[in-house]
C-alpha cells in the first residue's frame, strides 16, 4: 500500500496528465537494461549520454512538463510547487532523464530566480529551461575547491566589459556547454567573501580553452578551462558586482539538494544479485552489510518523502537538505565497496564487452566517491550541518576579514 497522501482533485488530474506523457513519451524501466551505465566508457558515450539528456530536455519543455513550477513568463508551467513532486512521483517507473541538463537548470534555474535580473530572466530562463542552451558551472579552482570564496579568476572592468583572465577546474560537461556561470575576483581589496561577481559567460567567446580531463574510466566527465582576456558584457552579472557570493550560495545550496535526491533505480537490487551470482548470499557478513544500504535507501526515500511534503504545504524542509547529500554519498561508497568485493577480480578488469554487470560494478567502484567531492565534500558538508542544524560554533576562518589580496597563498 502507498504511503503517500490522497490527492486533491486538482493533484489528480495532474498525475494523470503526467502519465499520460509520460506513458506516450518515457523509456519504462522494465524495459532497460539494469546494469546499463551511463555515459560510460569512453568519451563518445559521454557525449551520446549528454544529447540523449538534452533530447529528453526537450520533449518535457515541448510538453511543458520542463519546469511545471516555474513562472509560466520563463518557460515554466506556473504550477503550484506540488506538480514537481507529482511529475517526480510518476517518472520513477521511467529510465528517461535529461542527465547533467537537469543539474545545471537545479542550480542555475532558483539561481537566476531569486537574483537576476528581468531582463536576464527573460533571455536566459527560456532556454535553459528548453535544453536549447547548455550550461556548465565555472567555480572551482586549482587552489580553490571547498573554501571556494578564495577564488583567483580576475575580472576586471574595461568600459562596459568585464575582462576576465585565469584558470577553473573539474568543470564537469564543459565541453558540451554553450554557457558558463562563473565566479570572478574583482575587488582584491574586500575580504574573500565581498570582492566576487557571478557572471554569464558564452563558452565560444575568445580566450576560452576547455581541456578535457581523462578519468581512470577512460571518460572525460570534468575539464580545466582556462580564460584568456575572455570579454564578457558588463549587464551579464548576476547579482550585486561584488556580491556574486549570495548568488553562489543559491547555486552551492541547490546543487547539494539536487544530488541528495539522488535518483535510479537502488543497487540494492543488483547487489543482490552479484552476491547470489558470486555465492555471498550466505556469507553472515555480506548480508548484514546488504541489509545496511538496503536500509539506507529506504532511509533515504523517507528522507526525501519528507522534503517532499513540507513542500507539498508549503513549509520549509524539516531538516538541512544537505543531511540527504551526506547519506547518499555515504551509501555510494558502501555500494561501491560490496560490488568490488563480490565481484573479485572483474571489478578492476573484464572482457572488453558482452560484459554488463562487470562494466557496472567497475563504473561503481571508480565512481563511488564522485558524490562525497562534488558539490561540495562529505567533511564541509558536516561542517555546514554543525553550524546551521546543531548550531555549533562556526570553524576558525583566520582570513575571514583580511582583504583577498593580503590573504597568503600557494
Ligand atoms: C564528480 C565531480 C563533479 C564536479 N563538477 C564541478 C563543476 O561542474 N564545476 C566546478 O566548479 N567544480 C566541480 N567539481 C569540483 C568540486 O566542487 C570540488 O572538488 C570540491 O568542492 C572539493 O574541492 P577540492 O577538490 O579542491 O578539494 P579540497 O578543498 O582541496 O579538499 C581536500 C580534502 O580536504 C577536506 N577539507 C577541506 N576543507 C575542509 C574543512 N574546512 N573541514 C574539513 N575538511 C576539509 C576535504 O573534505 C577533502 O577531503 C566537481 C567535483 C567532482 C568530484
Amino acid at each position: 500500500m502507498s504511503d503517500r497522501p490522497a490527492d486533491t482533485p486538482e493533484q489528480a488530474e495532474l498525475r494523470a496528465a503526467a502519465r499520460a506523457f509520460l506513458t506516450e513519451h518515457a523509456e519504462p524501466r522494465a524495459e532497460l537494461n539494469p546494469w546499463q551505465v551511463s555515459g560510460f566508457p569512453d568519451d563518445d558515450e559521454a557525449r551520446a549520454y549528454f544529447e540523449h539528456g538534452r533530447a529528453w530536455q526537450r520533449t518535457l519543455a515541448e510538453h511543458g512538463w520542463a519546469a511545471p513550477t516555474w513562472p509560466a513568463e520563463f518557460g515554466g508551467g506556473g504550477q503550484p510547487t506540488w506538480a514537481d513532486r507529482i511529475l517526480r512521483e510518476e517518472s520513477a517507473d521511467y529510465g528517461s532523464h535529461p542527465g547533467f541538463i537537469g543539474a545545471t537548470i537545479a542550480m542555475l534555474g532558483p539561481t537566476l530566480l531569486a537574483h537576476a535580473t528581468d531582463d536576464l530572466k527573460a533571455r536566459f530562463l527560456p532556454s535553459l529551461v528548453s535544453g536549447e542552451v547548455a550550461w556548465c558551472q565555472l567555480f572551482s579552482e586549482p587552489g580553490s575547491g571547498s573554501d571556494l570564496a578564495s577564488l583567483a579568476t580576475r575580472a576586471v572592468l574595461d568600459g562596459d566589459e568585464w575582462v576576465v583572465d585565469g584558470q577553473k577546474v573539474w568543470n564537469s560537461c564543459a565541453q558540451f556547454a554553450d554557457w558558463g556561470f562563473l565566479l570572478a575576483r574583482t575587488d582584491p581589496d574586500a575580504p574573500k567573501h565581498q570582492g566576487i561577481t557571478f557572471l554569464l559567460v558564452d563558452m565560444s567567446s575568445p580566450g576560452i580553452e576547455v581541456r578535457p580531463l581523462v578519468q581512470a574510466n577512460g571518460s572525460s566527465h570534468f575539464n580545466e578551462v582556462f580564460l584568456s582576456g575572455v570579454r564578457i558584457p558588463a549587464d551579464q552579472v548576476v547579482g550585486e558586482v561584488h556580491g556574486g557570493w549570495a548568488a553562489a550560495r543559491t547555486v552551492l545550496a541547490n546543487e547539494a539538494a539536487f544530488i541528495g535526491r539522488g535518483g535510479g533505480a537502488p543497487a540494492s537490487d543488483r547487489l543482490r544479485d552479484l552476491a547470489a551470482r558470486h555465492g555471498g548470499l550466505d556469507d553472515p557478513t555480506v548480508r548484514q552489510r546488504l541489509a545496511a544500504i538496503v536500509s539506507r535507501e529506504r532511509l533515504q526515500d523517507l528522507m526525501g518523502q519528507r522534503i517532499q511534503a513540507a513542500v507539498r504545504n508549503g513549509q520549509r524542509p524539516p531538516f538541512d537538505p544537505a543531511l540527504t547529500k551526506v547519506m547518499v554519498a555515504g551509501t555510494k561508497v558502501l555500494t561501491g565497496n560490496l560490488a568490488a568485493e563480490l565481484a573479485g577480480p572483474a571489478a578492476v578488469a573484464g572482457p572488453a564487452d558482452g560484459d554488463a554487470r562487470g562494466t557496472w560494478v567497475r563504473a561503481e567502484v571508480l565512481n563511488r566517491f564522485a558524490i562525497s567531492i562534488g558539490g561540495g565534500t562529505t567533511e564541509v558538508q558536516k561542517n555546514n550541518l554543525a553550524e546551521r542544524s546543531l548550531g555549533l560554533p562556526r570553524e576558525p576562518g583566520h582570513d575571514r576579514d583580511t582583504a583577498w589580496k593580503d590573504v597568503p597563498r600557494n
